[in-house]
């Protein structure tokens, strides 16, 4: 499946190039295009069989199934619908700066363990930050990811590296300090499709 995914992001272009802001401290040199993956829909059924199934090989505690954002929702929502489980959303701060949607708020009974589902880890931030925010801490019991990417600047020493189980992780990713980066003040900035920590876009330089 590691490889599948591989050929298919390749063959369907969907390494975006150009900078893209990660977080506070880094910006990444590519992004991956990961709604066109899960809304092909011969993708994302293998992408649903094969979580299903790792799921179903592990044993739970009672739990229920929460997408991290719009790509992470998707595929939770048919997780969750193939294995009979309760469902819920998280809307990460840098999405909802993007498509404001405050409703959405996480609804999971106090009793239920959680099974996170999100597209891309790199930092841990969005996890770390959904974790902090409805204080779900002892409450984890695993993480699916469809990518995990590699950088040898972000070390993940969080105590979530042994729940964590992705599909692939033949994407290593280059991260630059956004005070190094060769972009700064123009087109990095202007790149930024996800956050904007109060910067000024400057698209015209
Ligand atoms: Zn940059």
């Amino acid at each position: 499946m590691e490889k599948y995914i591989y050929e298919e992001i390749t063959k369907r272009n969907l390494i975006k190039f150009g900078h893209f802001l990660l977080n506070k401290i880094y910006c990444a040199r590519d992004w991956i295009d990961t709604r066109e993956i899960v809304e092909t829909k011969i993708i994302l059924n293998k992408l649903v069989d094969i979580i299903v199934k790792d799921i179903n090989s592990n044993t739970h505690s009672d739990y229920a199934i929460v997408g991290i954002d719009l790509v992470g929702s998707l595929l939770a929502s048919r997780v969750a619908f193939a294995l009979q489980r309760p469902l819920s959303y998280i809307v990460s701060e840098k999405e909802e700066l993007n498509n404001a949607r405050p409703e959405i708020e996480l609804s999971i009974e106090k009793t239920k363990n959680i099974i996170l589902i999100t597209d891309v880890i790199v930092t841990y931030d969005t996890i770390l930050q959904a974790i902090e925010k409805y204080n779900l801490k002892t409450r984890i019991d695993s993480i699916y990811t469809i990518f995990y990417r590699p950088n040898y600047k972000v070390s993940a020493n969080n105590g979530l590296v042994s729940k964590t189980y992705s599909i692939n992780n033949m994407f290593s990713i280059e991260l630059f300090e956004k005070k190094e980066c060769m972009y700064k003040k123009n087109k990095c900035i202007a790149q930024n499709r996800k956050i904007n920590e109060g910067e000024k876009d400057n698209e015209n330089n």
